[in-house]
């Protein structure tokens, strides 16, 4: 398919950060999330409101009426060991050049840790069976 991630290519063993952040762009059923409590990537549920999915365009307005976060990126893992790990909310937002041009991603708002998710957000069979939620 056009515009599919190369899978990631190691030549030594990876760390655990890369190996997530493979899995985080292998998905095709969900958007995962890290999760800093168990230290592993779990489903992010997509909200739904009014019986409807909301479209990532209209995230940034639901965010704003709800509690609700998006999913967390890989940069827990770079923080030290000494400190206790804390939720990083990653970005969803439409790209406009590169790679996934014209899609919604989910990145690390900082840029810094390589989490990225992408393609369940365009293909609208997947997004179909996103597991979702309702946020108050
Ligand atoms: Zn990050």
């Amino acid at each position: 398919m056009p515009g599919n991630p190369k899978p990631l290519a190691f030549t030594t063993f990876p760390t655990y950060r890369q190996k997530l952040q493979y899995d985080v762009q292998s998905s095709t059923h969900c958007v995962l999330s890290f999760d800093p409590a168990k230290l592993e990537l779990v489903p992010h549920y997509w909200p739904v409101s009014e019986g409807a999915r909301v479209p990532p365009a209209e995230l940034h307005q639901y965010r704003e009426a709800h509690q609700y976060l998006g999913p967390g990126c890989l940069c827990p893992l770079l923080e030290p060991l000494s400190e206790e790990p804390v939720f990083r909310e990653a970005a969803i937002y439409l790209t406009w050049f590169g790679r996934y041009e014209g899609e919604y991603v989910a990145e690390c708002a900082k840029g810094q840790c390589g989490y990225l998710g992408w393609s369940p957000f365009s293909l609208t069979k997947q997004v179909l069976t996103f597991p979702i939620a309702q946020y108050r």
